[in-house]
């Protein structure tokens, strides 16, 4: 028996698709051929973020999908993040409005605070997206921003109809408990960094048990990572596409190291989000419900668990506020 179906059913009613595609990294230039390119596979979910620099183009992907009839805006779930200098109050709307213009939507159907560190504001024509730091390693500057305002102002976006859903992101187990006690509009996702090597049971286990959906980022741990040199190399790390045990199952079920990774997520009643620009592997990525790994191979691929951490603010922040 097992957890996974192509949906999940959000604590709103919401369907969420369980696969969609990740837009972290995609070049400007590419980006709207891809989500059109995707639609075309089958892809109905998508994964940006204002920090991404693509929701324009991006944006010209769904647009062109949707004038050409391929599907209608309801056929698809788009979602974004609020960046972190965007945590005042009065900062958040304005964010999103900024965010809808450029993927020329009126809303979007998931809106998730991208990191729950507030970052001193930055205003759009100084800097946008305006990352970490206005300068490249320069200063990240914190704002003493509480989280209960910024979820404040993220659920007035909900009555306002601008956002169908709101949720959160690289949060933990504490910090969910706390924003539990005041939310009026509970997160109906967490999207956390999870994959063998960074298993997280607890964390989902918590999360499930609070009605709250798991979106599971960077599925293949290191993969992402090494093209942008955040492959920690005081450790020696086995690429996770590339172990054997993963290697085994994917030879006994008959599918792709990726599958069995995704899967792997899935199983455990997660969504996934994957990031490809390649049509094969994209078709491949979605392709996860016409197989089941056994108990055992699921025990197998948690045993490779070793807490390991790829997306740590704390690299970016340059301050260990990560916990
Ligand atoms: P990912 O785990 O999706 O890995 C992407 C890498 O895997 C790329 O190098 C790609 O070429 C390769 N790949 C993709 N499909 C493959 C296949 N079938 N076989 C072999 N290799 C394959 O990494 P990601 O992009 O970090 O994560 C996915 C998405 O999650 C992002 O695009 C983004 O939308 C989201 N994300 C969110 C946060 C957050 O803070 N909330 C952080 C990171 C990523």
């Amino acid at each position: 028996s097992s957890a996974a179906s192509p949906f999940i059913t959000l604590n709103t009613g919401a369907k969420m698709p369980t696969v969609g595609m990740g837009l972290w990294k995609i070049s400007n230039s590419t980006v709207a051929d891809q989500v059109y390119q995707a639609i075309k596979l089958g892809y109905r979910l998508f994964d940006g973020a204002c920090d991404y620099g693509n929701e324009t183009e991006a944006g010209k992907g769904i647009s062109r999908a949707i004038s050409d009839g391929l599907v209608t805006r309801q056929d698809l779930f788009i979602t974004s993040k609020l960046w972190c200098t965007y945590h005042k109050r009065e900062h958040v709307k304005p964010a999103l409005q900024r965010t809808l213009s450029d993927l020329k939507l009126d809303y979007v159907d998931l809106y998730l605070v991208h990191f729950p560190i507030a970052l001193e504001y930055v205003p759009f024509d100084k800097k946008y997206p305006p990352e970490w730091s206005l300068e490249k390693n320069g200063p990240v500057v914190q704002a003493n921003v509480p989280y209960r305002e910024t979820w404040e102002a993220m659920e007035e976006l909900v009555t306002e109809g601008l956002a169908k859903n709101i949720g959160i992101s690289n949060m933990s187990g504490a910090m969910i408990y706390d924003l539990l006690t005041y939310a009026r509009v509970r997160p109906a996702v967490l999207q956390i960094e999870m994959h063998p090597y960074l298993v997280r049971k607890e964390l989902v286990d918590l999360a499930h048990s609070e009605g709250i959906a798991v979106t599971a980022f960077s599925s293949f741990g290191d993969a992402s990572y090494l093209e942008i040199d955040m492959v920690p190399k005081d450790q020696q790390i086995v690429p996770l596409l590339k172990h054997d045990v993963v290697g085994r199952i994917s030879k006994r079920v008959g599918k792709t190291p990726a599958q069995v990774l995704l899967r792997w997520a899935v199983q455990r009643g997660c969504a996934v989000i994957p990031k490809s620009s390649n049509p094969e592997r994209l078709l491949e990525n979605k392709d996860l419900f016409g197989f089941e790994l056994s108990s055992e191979d699921m025990e197998d691929i948690s045993g490779l668990d070793r807490k390991l951490i790829f997306n740590n603010p704390a690299i970016y922040a340059k301050r260990a506020i990560w916990a």
